[in-house]
């Protein structure tokens, strides 16, 4: 007997006939002698259509209004969720973050998990019932006030409560059959990864790979509990995401998937003063500004002017109050003009072999030399290589890399069975 915290992505629970098929994966998961917490995301796009009529009645809607309206398409979910267990014949009960015990900072609209206490949830487990948890939110204890954990946080809303509860794995139920290699609307000989480790993920995640909410695979990591990613559509094995222990090293292919990321836009700074303090000054401003910026480039300044340009990515939607902020220190840091390019797109190569192997740089520039694209910024960390390039160009990008590094799948293509990818 096993404690499961199965976590369902809104595809997954879009509508009834989909509510009541996941109920059977459910009841099935308990008959079998389970322990089940189910964590559930809003129906479909609720999210996104409550985001538009937020929208649509005031632009700059206060922010803890915002999560209280937004909370409210997991709590439409979870109960009919609820009831549709029931009709199995199985008892079930649906709490809300805060009855869940999910506790978090301060932060509406992007709350951290502070603490999670799940007495609640314990004891309806004793009692034989199944749990199902609202994703995405908890409660600001100070304020008792309700908060969200940011787009896509149920899945670490699953994760913190399968680390409080010490269950044996958390199941992420979503509508492909796990993690793959790129993603299957773009390559379609993309395939399934088996097993990634929590490191390699983290990159994959925070470069684009919609896999994954980036702080569920945090929790995964500090807490050590096994993911497993699959698809609530069948019955396949899906992705482990594992951290890698002594006992059990794992072996590592060189590449495990590249990811992309068309969110982020580009910012160069051009004629800085290459003196000391200029860097300084220009990324204070920003931290200020809010900006969370990712990769950033310094030329070799010219001798004859003594001045360089410094090129950075960020969020597309922090691009316009970076450029305000950089243009008040015009004066003060002497620089030429702010340019700023919204049409781009950042395409990374991950893999935890690419540590103790050469030449992964030179076959991925080759092959995006071989397709005409250029290369407009390089990042790399010790597991992954970025490439900043024209936005239009991301899809050859990713195709091209995939097929370079040997990962295009020889026999099935990609499933992808449900949402709108909105
Ligand atoms: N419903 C929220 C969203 O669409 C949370 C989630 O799906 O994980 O972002
Ligand atoms: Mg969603």
């Amino acid at each position: 007997m096993a404690l499961i915290v199965q976590k369902f992505g809104g595809s997954s629970v879009s509508d009834a006939a989909a509510m009541k098929r996941v109920a059977g994966r459910i009841a099935r998961t308990q008959r079998d002698g389970n322990d089940v917490v189910v964590v559930v995301s809003a129906m479909g796009d609720t999210t996104d259509e409550l985001l538009d009529l937020a929208e649509e009645v005031n632009p700059n809607a206060p922010a803890r209004e915002m999560d209280i309206l937004l909370t409210a398409g997991e709590r439409i979910s979870m109960s009919l969720l609820a009831m549709a267990i029931e009709a199995e014949g199985i008892p079930a009960r649906s709490y809300t973050g805060q009855q869940a015990g999910v506790l978090t900072d301060s932060k509406y609209g992007k709350a951290s998990i502070v603490g999670v206490v799940p007495d609640r949830i314990r004891r309806t487990l004793e009692e034989g019932q199944v749990a199902i948890v609202a994703g995405f939110q908890g409660v600001n204890a100070e304020a008792n006030d309700v908060t969200t954990l940011g787009r896509g946080g149920s899945d670490t809303t699953a994760v913190a409560l399968a680390a409080s509860l010490g269950a044996d794995v958390c199941e992420i139920y979503t509508d492909v059959d796990g993690v793959y290699s790129a993603d299957p609307r773009v390559v379609s000989k993309a395939r399934r990864i088996p097993r990634l480790s929590t490191e390699e993920t983290l990159e994959l995640a925070s470069h684009g790979a919609k896999i994954l909410h980036l702080r569920a695979v945090e929790f995964a990591r500090r807490y050590n509990v096994p993911l497993h990613v699959r698809s609530s559509f069948s019955e396949l094995e899906g992705t482990w995401v594992v951290n890698p222990t002594e006992e059990d090293p794992m072996e590592e292919p060189i590449i495990a998937g590249v990811a992309h990321d068309r969110s982020q836009g580009k910012v160069t700074v051009v004629g800085v003063e290459d003196v000391p303090g200029s860097a300084a000054l220009l990324f204070t401003t920003l931290a200020e500004a809010e900006a969370n910026i990712d990769t950033i480039v310094q030329n070799v300044s010219t001798e004859a002017t003594g001045k360089t340009d410094i090129s950075f990515t960020l969020p597309n939607k922090d691009v316009p109050a970076a450029a305000a902020a950089l243009e008040n220190l015009r004066e003060s840091l002497g620089f030429e003009e702010v340019q700023h390019n919204g049409n781009i797109g950042i395409v990374s190569l991950v893999g935890a072999g690419m540590r103790s192997n050469t030449g992964v740089s030179a076959t991925l520039f080759k092959a995006l030399a071989d397709a005409g694209i250029n290369i407009q910024m390089i990042s790399t960390s010790e597991i992954r290589i970025s490439v900043v390039v024209d936005a239009q160009e991301v899809d050859a990008a990713v195709r091209v890399i995939h097929s370079a590094f040997g990962l295009d799948s020889q026999d099935t293509e990609a499933v992808v069975y449900g949402g709108t990818g909105r």
